[in-house]
């Protein structure tokens, strides 16, 4: 194995110390905690794991957390009622509705995520933040592909110049990773299901950034010598009987050539959190005129 290995949770570790400390500057300024609500429709087990692991960072960090939890049964009417509701208490800072939502109301998922105020829109999906995304100015970005550059960053991998191939345009990951990367100075290529010579490509990128949701679908023969590999995949398999979690990158595979890459479990998951608690307090800045 040559490439270095970059762990999630030393990152994500730096992430939410940094989040504690403006926290608690916060805290002293304005005498307030930030506040993160997330409501949570139905009983989807992955879910509510997720759910628990966001509220156990918000205590971690000292910060005012509010968890609706709604019935499968919810109409889409009392569902935007609770946005509401939430929108206009003061002691919330940030909304997140945890998707995915129940079959009745997935059709309404983008007018529910649309209904959070732009400011207290923690996970980056309103469409305001999008465009503002898009066109450079600062705003509240997804966490996933946020935290992919904070690690970056931090591991002192260079942006400016590199050639990302990005895999995977979805609104969530794929495309506000492409628009981050850009802003980053990088030369972006976007990648997806009706990419032609796929294999080319990625041997020419510096840094693959893999979010297809397809099980070690990255293998060695597309990675160039010494390229960084991030996997955001996050796939459950059955390996001999037993469910496993493994990424989008053949691991043991691509870390024979890859200079630096993420493990899945351990890797980029991990940042995701760490990046929420991040913007639960920058919004709280933003709103307290911090
Ligand atoms: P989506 O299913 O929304 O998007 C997958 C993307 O992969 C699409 O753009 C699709 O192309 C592309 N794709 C599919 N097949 C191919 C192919 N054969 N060749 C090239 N591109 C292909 O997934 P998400 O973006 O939501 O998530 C991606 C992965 O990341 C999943 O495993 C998910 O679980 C994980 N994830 C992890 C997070 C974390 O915290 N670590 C957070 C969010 C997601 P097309 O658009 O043409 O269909």
């Amino acid at each position: 194995m040559s490439a270095k290995i970059l762990y999630g949770k030393e990152f994500a570790a730096r992430i939410k110390e940094e989040a504690r400390r403006e926290a608690d500057e916060v805290k002293r300024g304005k005498g307030i905690a930030p506040g993160l609500a997330v409501i949570i429709v139905g009983s989807d087990p992955a879910s509510e794991v997720y759910v628990r692991n966001k509220q156990k960072a918000c205590d971690e960090l000292a910060l005012y957390s509010v968890k609706v939890e709604l019935p499968e049964e919810t109409s889409r009417e009392e569902l935007i009622a609770k946005i509401d509701e939430l929108n206009d208490d003061e002691k919330v800072h940030g909304i997140l509705v945890q998707l995915p939502l129940p079959r009745s109301l997935a059709k309404h998922e983008a007018e529910v995520l649309n209904r959070i105020r732009p400011e207290k829109d923690v996970d980056g999906f309103h469409p305001m933040n999008v465009g503002r995304l898009s066109i450079g100015e600062r705003t509240l970005t997804p966490c996933t592909p946020t935290g992919v550059i904070r690690m970056l960053e931090m591991a002192n991998i260079k942006i400016d110049g590199a050639h990302a191939v990005v895999i995977g345009r979805s609104n969530i990951v794929g495309k506000p990773m492409a628009n981050l990367l850009l802003q980053k100075n990088a030369t972006v290529t976007v990648c997806h299901s009706h990419t032609k010579n796929l294999k080319e490509i990625t041997r020419t990128a510096d840094i693959i950034v893999a979010a297809v949701g397809h099980p070690k679908f990255v293998t060695a023969d597309m990675v160039k010598d010494g390229a960084t590999v991030i996997d955001v995949g996050i796939n459950r398999v059955m390996v001999g009987g037993e469910r496993k979690l493994v990424g989008d990158v053949d691991f043991d595979g691509a870390s024979e050539v890859a200079g630096a890459i993420t493990p899945v479990p351990g890797g980029v998951g991990l940042l995701t959190i760490a990046m929420l608690m991040h913007n639960t307090v920058a919004a709280a800045k933003m709103q307290l005129g911090i």
